[in-house]
């Protein structure tokens, strides 16, 4: 409770709503949200309660979090060769930090509702047929279309929002159902396009040595696959969450349902709410103020969530915000997602990490590096584009490693964003630079398919895993 105010999964109303739409026709948002209402969880309580024990685990650094995927997704992608893309490249990073570390993955990807988009002005100027003229910015796909003739919110957008989620999400329940991520056939998820030979055969190395392993175990009768025992299906599946900015609050509050009374098991959620659109809900850079709406809501909700903490955080405005959202310190109820920039690192974190250690919420907070997000740039040659060197990730996430390990603090995870998706030629895009693909300026061009932020392509976020991999294990 903050404030000594009570909460309710409405109670945000009543505070400054950063980063608000507003729709023309409230008649019709009441309506959408009325129907919101009435609909089945995306997502059960029960699986939430296992992710937050998935997460206890980051917090006491015995697992490594791996939240990754686009910066917004869209409608038109929720297409099954784009999931399985995006799921077989984290599964594919997940199986280079196990592997080479031996240290659990806890994977959850920024997907099945990942639509809205924080937007730094309301406004833009365009061009409609040879007329210069003033349009709203693109807020994401649950809010308004990309095309510049579609720009005024549509309740409906939250509609369609939460069918393109749940489809999203059974078709990543299905492949995994059947087998997708089967360590007996790893194989069936490399890449053959990967432009750098060393890159793929360090993949294909894990691959054969997981192989080796399996045969081995099955030769002595330890494989629980084909013994029988109860263990059965720890080779086959993995777990897998799904995470989004919790920016459209309307929506939230209209997927949020009460769980009541005592656990039925052991492992079962507590009473609570829950936001049943997602497991975990993080909070951006632009609607984390201590006293806003935002932060209103997230304080109430049952789910873990996320907190991006950027250059303009203060040390004890963030003890505040987590006084606010945690003040019983459980265990990886809170991620706190640094987002500093390679030049800002340094200097940012330090003063941060010594406040939480100073604080109640030492033991129980895991801090992730998000690389991306204060490493946006675009590039004399190509003005218009927005691109991310990948030195720059690269040096921020090593060093948030090296910072964390000398302040006597552990970096628990990476928030990457990624795609494993390719062109009709089967080419993955072109949105950062360098890696080892040693992808140039000259070639953004080339498939640049982003809508919002660039996002490391598959090579690029296979050279991501092997750093961490290397990282946690020296
Ligand atoms: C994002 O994660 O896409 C984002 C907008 O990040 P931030 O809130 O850190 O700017
Ligand atoms: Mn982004």
């Amino acid at each position: 409770m903050s404030n000594g105010t009570e909460w309710s999964p409405s109670s945000w109303r009543s505070r400054p709503i950063a980063q608000d739409v507003h729709y023309p026709d409230a008649a019709a948002l009441k309506k959408t949200l009325d129907r919101l209402q009435t609909l089945p969880g995306i997502v059960t309580p029960s699986s939430i309660a296992h992710l937050s024990s998935r997460l206890k685990d980051v917090a006491q650094g015995k697992a490594f979090l791996l939240q990754a995927g686009d910066c917004a997704e869209l409608f038109e992608d929720c297409r099954a060769d784009k999931v399985e893309a995006k799921l077989r490249l984290i599964l594919m990073m997940s199986l280079v930090v196990v592997w080479g570390a031996r240290v659990p993955v806890v994977r959850v990807g920024r997907i099945a509702g990942q639509y809205g988009k924080p937007r730094s002005k309301d406004k833009e100027m365009v061009e409609i047929d040879g007329v210069r003229k003033e349009v709203l910015t693109f807020r994401g796909d649950n809010v308004n279309g990309f095309s510049v003739n579609d720009r005024t919110p549509d309740p409906d957008r939250l509609t369609q929002a939460y069918f393109h989620s749940s489809a999203t999400l059974n078709h990543i329940r299905g492949l995994l159902d059947s087998g997708f991520a089967d360590l007996h056939a790893p194989l069936s998820f490399t890449f053959d396009h990967v432009r750098d030979q060393t890159l793929q055969q360090s993949y294909e190395d894990i691959v054969d040595s997981i192989t080796d392993s399996l045969d081995f175990m099955k030769t002595v009768g330890a494989d629980p696959s084909s013994s029988g025992s109860s263990d059965q299906g720890t080779l086959n599946r993995v777990d897998y969450f799904v995470s989004h900015e919790g920016l459209m609050l309307e929506y939230e509050e209209a997927l949020t349902r009460e769980v009541r009374g005592p656990p039925s098991s052991r492992r079962g959620p507590e009473a609570g709410h829950y936001n049943l659109s997602t497991h975990l809900l993080w909070l951006g850079d632009r609607t984390r103020a201590a006293d806003g709406a935002h932060m209103e809501y997230f304080r109430g909700i049952k789910n873990p969530i996320g907190i991006k903490v950027g250059p303009t955080m203060k040390p004890d405005e963030l003890v505040r915000v987590l006084d606010i959202v945690d003040p019983d310190c459980v265990p990886g109820r809170v991620t706190l997602i640094g987002r500093f920039g390679a030049s800002k690192i340094e200097k940012s974190l330090p003063p941060l990490i010594k406040a939480v250690q100073a604080s109640p919420h030492a033991s129980s907070v895991i801090w992730t590096s998000d690389p991306m997000h204060g490493n946006t740039v675009s590039p004399p040659s190509h003005p218009s584009i927005k691109t991310r060197r990948f030195e720059d990730i690269v040096f921020e996430l090593s060093a948030s490693f090296r910072v964390h390990a000398e302040c006597g603090s552990r970096l628990g995870g990476a928030h990457l964003e990624l795609t494993g998706e390719l062109d009709e030629e089967g080419n993955s895009v072109t949105e950062c630079v360098g890696g080892s693909m040693q992808l140039g300026e000259e070639e953004l061009q080339k498939r640049y398919l982003t809508h919002c932020d660039p996002r490391l392509n598959a090579e690029q976020s296979l050279d991501i895993a092997f750093l961490i991999s290397h990282a946690l294990k020296s």
